[in-house]
């Protein structure tokens, strides 16, 4: 508990001294702290430090810990693995936010499993690869993702932009691109400002192009466990 609260104090430094030097607010910046493959118990000590947005990329996971931690009413919870459309029922259950909604089928999925004048929100994640592999709409096809979205899909917002930085090419550039999508996107949905980007390996360069949402693991937890 003393080593998670001693990192946690440290990235949330190196967050606001990265925001500092982009002439931001940190208070404008939530950092996400995801938690896969760690247990229950590490999730509940850092609500005890102050966390209230944890991030799950597996929807069986997602769903045993916010079954066991159901009585931490005021955690968020984000999703943001890449998910299948038959899992959309159980994330749209468990989750406050999905940062991973990439293509109109799985936008429908989770609408239709929405009640009435309940609403999700949602973000739409782009690849900024050339692997299709990876997860994400092609950064051509986000506009028309959004347009579906925001004329189709009743039950959910979109809010904002997410991306995972390419492995093996330099962060900065491909959140400048995700910058641009960010725009793009807002032409269609004005108010969907936020941008989901930034891991342990490159939070500041996501900060200096403008992320409002970081999802954090290593940097924070630990190293993750192969198996819970
Ligand atoms: C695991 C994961 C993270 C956090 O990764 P770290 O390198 O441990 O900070 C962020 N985003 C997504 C989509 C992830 O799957």
């Amino acid at each position: 508990m003393d080593d998670l609260a001693t990192r946690l104090a440290a990235v949330d430094a190196r967050i606001a001294d990265a925001a500092r030097a982009a002439g931001r607010d940190p208070g404008e910046i939530t950092r996400i702290v995801v938690t896969k493959f760690h247990p229950a118990s590490l999730v509940a000590d850092l609500y005890r430090l102050g966390v209230r947005d944890v991030g799950e990329n597996r929807q069986q996971e997602l769903t045993a810990k916010t079954e066991e931690l159901a009585g931490l009413a005021d955690l968020r919870w984000h999703f943001i693995g890449q998910a299948q459309t038959k899992k959309a029922r159980a994330i749209r259950a468990a989750a406050s936010l999905v940062h991973s909604v990439d293509r109109p089928r799985l936008a429908d999925a989770l609408d239709r499993v929405g009640e009435d004048g309940d609403v999700l929100e949602v973000l739409l994640q782009v690849n900024l690869t050339d692997d299709p592999g990876r997860g994400g709409v092609a950064p051509a096809e986000l506009e028309a993702l959004a347009e579906h979205v925001a004329a189709g899909c009743r039950t959910l917002r979109v809010r904002g932009v997410m991306a995972v930085a390419p492995l093996e090419a330099p962060a900065a550039p491909a959140f400048a691109r995700l910058a641009e999508c960010s725009r793009r996107l807002r032409s269609v949905v004005p108010d969907a400002e936020w941008i989901s980007a930034g891991m342990t390996a490159d939070f500041p360069e996501a900060i200096a192009a403008g992320a409002t949402h970081l999802r954090i693991g290593s940097a924070i937890t630990g190293e993750r466990p192969l198996h819970i």
